[in-house]
């Protein structure tokens, strides 16, 4: 008997079936056109972008829903050999990746100290001691919000579209400033 027929009066999830089984066997041609598909459709409609993400967010969370015990049942299947394996691997690629976004936020602050009596010559200063900091104060609150990847994202966009609310400090003045903010608040 053929396939479809199995499917009678139930045609829709035939069709899921068939391109369900068409993604897993043709994983790598499908995903990557699925890449360009997506590729062209940010150029022409710039919201598709957040359009993608708010539909990856809810696959995930259904996902969840629907599948509560999936990381319990995958370590228990493959054990956490894996895991760990790619732990040290996901560690280190967050770790470029926390640091290629830092140094695209410093040059969009100008790359140096923005107290202007800065004792530390611009040509002399580290680049490791120069610190984000909130012009009018609130860093702390914002960041307990959000995890710290999220809020140096954040802190990326608000400056990218023209935000005045962060400067560089370099430790030093960053620490005057608390100080002076610690003194004033007495
Ligand atoms: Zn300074």
């Amino acid at each position: 008997m053929p396939q479809k027929y199995k499917y009678k009066g139930r045609e829709k999830e035939y069709h899921r079936e068939r391109r369900k089984k068409y993604r897993i066997e043709h994983r790598e041609e499908y995903n990557a056109k699925s890449r360009e598909y997506r590729k062209r459709r940010i150029k022409k409609d710039l919201t598709f972008k957040e359009k993608l993400r708010e539909w990856n967010k809810k696959g995930r969370e259904n996902f969840r829903i629907k599948h509560p015990n999936y990381m319990k049942e995958y370590y228990e299947k493959h054990g956490k050999k894996y895991y760990e394996k790619n732990k040290t691997k996901k560690i280190e690629q967050r770790r470029k990746w926390r640091n290629a976004l830092r140094m695209q936020i410093i040059e969009l602050l100008g790359g140096k100290c923005s107290n202007p009596n800065c004792p530390v010559p611009p040509e002399k200063m580290d680049v490791r001691c120069l610190q984000i900091d909130h012009v009018y104060g609130g860093g702390t609150k914002e960041i307990k919000k959000m995890n710290r990847d999220n809020y140096m994202k954040m802190i990326f966009q608000k400056i990218k579209s023209g935000s005045k609310d962060y400067q560089l400090l370099c430790a030093y003045c960053n620490w005057l400033k608390e100080l002076d903010k610690r003194q004033n608040n007495r």
